[in-house]
């Protein structure tokens, strides 16, 4: 996962270390809850959570794309629209979390089945109650990342389009954000289906790799093009490609990883009630 805020202490000092990450281990040795890890599906258990409520994801919002020399990272800005920033809620989520931020890895941090991807994008929401995303990297229920696996598909994805249009402009060019020609509707970067996927408590995948990280790692995949991902991935700083921002996978320590779907049966129900009451009056 990727944070944004300007030129902050994390990102001068990721910067240097981001294509360095033997460097992870020694931070990281005494954690337990760290992100990326390998999600297996016979192994993650398949409970019953209440569907996922977004909010404004169907709204075409005015996008910036910017070149920050880890990533392509893309905020909302909106100052003409006093409309609501895109939200989501409902599932075993702990209130409504705002989105912040949407970047992508090449190639993908999180594997499914040993399969590492293309292409994974992240979608960084914090809790409404933190105010901002900076308090709730400190919170233990603080932020929300959503990540979606791209596969290259045999046709490309239109829907990738303004972006890849943008992208081109920002090469070379770093932290001069460029509005997306025509907007962006938030929800053409999720699939479709989005009850089924896998949950866990993580971590960001940056230093200072905060605890705090409710992953939803979506099971459908999106399509890219293999143009399309030549493209979005050649944005260059100083001349040089960005060659790596893959976070190496993670212990999961034996944590839960939860397989949420739509086909469950009465007694995972049941259980679930059981389990998500436990300890109330
Ligand atoms: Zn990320």
């Amino acid at each position: 996962m990727l944070l944004l805020d300007g030129i902050s202490s994390w990102f001068k000092f990721k910067l240097i270390l981001f294509n360095d990450i033997s460097v992870y281990p020694i931070v990281c040795q005494k954690e337990k809850r760290q992100s990326p890890i390998g999600i297996c599906k016979e192994k993650a258990k398949s409970a019953f959570i209440p569907p996922l409520v977004f909010y404004y994801y169907n709204f075409k919002y005015k996008v910036t794309v910017e070149n920050n020399g880890q990533t392509l990272i893309m905020k909302i800005f909106d100052d003409s629209c006093v409309c609501e920033l895109p939200t989501v809620t409902g599932g075993n989520l702990d209130g409504e979390y705002v989105l912040d931020n949407i970047h992508f890895h090449w190639n993908s941090e999180h594997t499914i089945n040993g399969k590492r991807f293309p292409l994974e994008s992240h979608l960084v929401h914090y809790n409404k109650k933190c105010g901002t995303l900076e308090n709730a990297m400190k919170h233990p229920k603080g932020l929300v990342v959503m990540a979606v696996m791209f596969e290259i598909g045999h046709c490309y994805n239109p829907k990738l389009d303004n972006i890849l249009s943008t992208t081109e402009m920002i090469s070379n060019k770093l932290n001069k954000p460029r509005e997306i020609d025509g907007g962006l509707i938030i929800d053409y970067l999720l699939p479709q289906d989005k009850n089924k996927y896998y949950t866990y408590e993580g971590s960001l995948t940056v230093p200072d790799f905060n605890e705090t990280v409710q992953w939803i790692v979506f099971e459908r995949i999106l399509p890219i093009g293999d143009d399309q991902l030549k493209r979005l991935t050649k944005i260059q700083l100083k001349g040089s490609p960005i060659k790596s921002n893959t976070r190496h996978l993670q212990d999961s320590n034996n944590r839960h990883i939860y397989y949420a779907t739509d086909k469950i049966t009465a007694k995972k129900i049941k259980d679930y009630i059981k389990e998500k009451f436990r300890g109330g009056c």
